[in-house]
């Protein structure tokens, strides 16, 4: 069938006058015949099964089965009026019954003619009955294309009001494959389909909207699952191929004197073999003429930070400056202080540029930075801006990359005449099948490793009602020498019941652990920065013991002294961000401790997420129960979620269909960059056909 006809606007069809027309545009985005077909069901009911009445189970499923009706009759109650049917089959008898539409059914009702009945079965005093069965006469039944697995389609309250129901949806699809006469054409090449034995594109709609068995259901649905994996990775690996080929990188050609001179003499500690792994494929990237555009993921602590220095020393040691780019000015600020401590050694100049840089300093930078003098800077979003230039940026870090949008990451594209090599740091793991879908246009590396001698951080449950035993423990550390972290959610930085919560456990804290004793430092969003920075350098210097703070520590912050975060409210938190948060400790050489703080009302995701919390601290594997718990577009947020909004795939539970499909995706493209050849021709088509409508998922850029 031509696309012509899959553009047929979907007022074409019986029944769906213009105010039905407009709420399925509205409340499912189907305009036209295209729309339509690719609304698959969510699930679907098994009708290929047929009950005899004395194998029914008092069990409330749905069922269906044939048999007759031998007798209707009304029955008058105080409560009102009804309408029994007496239902047999060879094996015994059952009764249906109506309380509404009882005029009408008795009217309509065949007396000795087979009927096919549907629905849930009641039990009672020796005896099944069904109400309100879907009824069908079987001749009709066997005719009819929805005979077997009853396709369930999305829909919405307004959308059944409007009887728009699925029944009506079932008819609609009937109609819209009558038209067709089931032409569709194939957009698949035949060696795919020949390799993977997949059935045929016709085939498969007919059988994902008509199921006539289980088996020809999950053979369509593989068959459409693959192809909406393959197109989406056909366009990531599309797009990555063009970039290497396309976009011109600075080469850098030689490892030299500051690399080596640091690696040999300067190195704090031995680097883990994962670091040493990153490193290389960091090496092999900017070693050739394209445009490096890597994601490197790790762990909190698994030591990203010396991995971007190094990388950063080669584009110096080739005559380029650098830059590192972090979310938030207090990681800016710590950065900068690590680096600062390595980059002296080498005599490097390195300087730190934020919202909060006084304007002098701010015009030395921006100078300093245009003659070439400054090698490195370090900063926030402040080095996006327009008057930020560079002599030459040869490569940026950017650390965290969850809290920038890939178009801030582009911004630095253009800070000099062939974009920048970009490194992104990210401490948040993702699954891989994930990273496939939505980093499918970056390389990735993994540093899975943390570095050698760390403590794993022991991890606890708390209910409020021990919060005396805790404060004893907190006590005992303290006494140690130890810090603590104690971090309030505040989802919102707006919510004023969150910031009542946060100022109220201040102040009880303070109450428990008084001066002169003790000192407690407090960080939250609505404090100026130059007031948060004075308290979080308190606390870095040991001034004070108790550090209480919403999330704003959660990204990065180093205090290898704070060896206990007790977390408040940890049913609020999403997994992600309890395990950020656990990252802040752990960093010393001392015992660490986690101890989530919860009431005694939680949900059962809730207690998932404390359960995980408390078993491990494999970020990958705390990732993975995230994913599940809360699907793929919630984790990567709105901005990134076009991605994954999948019409009939899954990430997660078909991430073995996605390999394979960016697997032939790969093939495919390497063989035939421009999809020229002709047996790629029905590719090619379809991919512009996509491209075109749109409707592979609105990320086609
Ligand atoms: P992250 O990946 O969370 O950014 P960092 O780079 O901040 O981690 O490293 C965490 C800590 O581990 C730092 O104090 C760092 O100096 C230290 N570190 C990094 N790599 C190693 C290593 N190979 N051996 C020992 N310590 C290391
Ligand atoms: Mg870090």
């Amino acid at each position: 069938m031509n696309s012509h006809f899959l553009q047929t606007p979907i007022e074409y069809l019986k029944g769906l006058w213009p105010k039905r027309a407009e709420l399925l545009k509205k409340e499912l985005a189907i305009h036209t015949f295209q729309d339509l077909l690719n609304l698959f069901p969510n699930r679907y009911l098994d009708r290929t099964q047929y009950y005899k009445i004395n194998q029914l189970q008092p069990t409330n499923a749905e069922v269906q089965m044939v048999g007759r009706i031998i007798h209707v009759k009304t029955v008058e109650q105080k409560r009102g009026k009804r309408l029994v049917a007496t239902f047999v089959d060879e094996s015994g008898t059952m009764e249906l019954v109506w309380f509404r539409g009882i005029k009408w059914m008795r009217e309509n009702i065949k007396i000795n003619v087979p009927y096919v009945i549907f629905g849930r079965t009641k039990y009672f005093n020796g005896l099944y009955s069904m109400p309100h069965p879907e009824m069908e006469l079987l001749e009709e039944h066997e005719k009819s294309l929805r005979s077997a697995m009853q396709p369930i389609y999305p829909s919405s309250e307004k959308l059944s009001n409007s009887g728009l129901t699925n029944r009506v949806m079932n008819s609609l699809m009937e109609q819209l494959f009558i038209l067709s006469k089931n032409s569709f054409a194939e957009t698949l090449p035949q060696s795919i389909l020949d390799t993977l034995k997949l059935m045929s594109k016709k085939e498969a709609l007919f059988n994902v909207h008509f199921p006539r068995s289980q088996e020809n259901l999950a053979k369509a649905q593989y068959r459409l699952k693959f192809e909406e994996l393959f197109y989406i990775q056909l366009q990531l690996v599309r797009k990555n191929l063009v970039h290497k080929s396309k976009i011109k990188g600075y080469p850098f050609e030689r490892i030299g004197e500051k690399f080596n001179t640091f690696f040999s003499q300067h190195l704090p500690f031995e680097l883990t073999p994962a670091q040493k792994r990153v490193l290389k494929e960091i090496r092999n990237d900017l070693g050739s003429n394209a445009q490096m555009n890597r994601l490197l993921q790790g762990d909190v602590g698994s030591g990203k930070t010396i991995v971007a220095f190094m990388a950063m020393l080669m584009a110096l040691d080739n005559g380029f400056q650098t830059c590192m780019m972090a979310p938030t000015e207090i990681l800016a600020g710590q950065h900068y202080t690590s680096l600062k401590e390595w980059a002296q050694k080498l005599q490097l100049r390195i300087a730190l540029l934020t919202g909060s840089t006084k304007t002098s300093a701010r015009k030395k930078i921006h100078e300093e930075l245009q003659n070439g003098s400054l090698h490195i800077l370090i900063g926030t979003h402040a080095l996006l801006e327009e008057k930020v230039q560079f002599k030459n940026l040869g490569m940026a870090v950017v650390d965290e990359q969850h809290r920038f949008g890939v178009e801030q990451r582009s911004k630095l594209w253009h800070k000099n005449d062939y974009p920048p090599h970009i490194l992104v740091m990210t401490a948040t793991p993702i699954p891989r099948t994930l990273a496939m879908s939505i980093y499918g246009d970056l390389d990735i590396s993994v540093i899975d490793e943390l570095p050698p001698g760390r403590k794993e951080i022991k991890t606890v449950h708390r209910f409020d009602a021990n919060r005396l035993k805790v404060f004893r423990f907190l006590k005992d550390e303290i006494a140690k020498g130890r810090q603590v972290y104690i971090v309030y959610p505040l989802i919102q930085e707006s919510e004023t019941m969150d910031y009542k919560d946060l100022m109220d456990g201040y102040e009880s804290i303070v109450r428990e652990f008084p001066l002169p004793q003790y000192s407690v430092s407090i960080v939250h969003g609505q404090m100026k920065s130059a007031d948060k920075d004075y308290e979080m350098e308190r606390f870095v210097r040991g001034e004070t013991q108790i550090m209480v703070a919403t999330t704003v520590i959660e990204v990065g912050v180093n205090v290898p002294n704070a060896s206990v975060m007790v977390i408040e409210s940890a049913e609020r938190f999403g997994l992600s961000q309890l395990h950020q948060l656990r990252g802040r400790v752990g960093r010393g050489a001392d015992q660490s401790y986690c101890i989530l703080m919860t009431g005694h009302k939680l949900s059962s995701d809730a207690k998932t997420r404390l359960q995980t919390m408390v078993r491990t601290s494999d970020g990958f594997e705390i990732a993975e129960v995230d994913l599940k718990l809360r699907g793929p577009g919630d984790i990567m947020g709105t901005q990134q979620s076009g991605v994954l909004n999948l019409r009939i795939a899954d990430v997660v539970k078909d991430s073995e269909i996605l390999k394979l499909a960016r697997n032939h995706a790969f093939q495919i493209l390497k063989a035939d960059p421009n999809l020229s050849a002709p047996e790629n021709r029905v590719v090619r088509d379809t991919f512009s056909q996509l491209v075109k409508y749109r409707n592979i998922w609105n990320y086609i850029s």
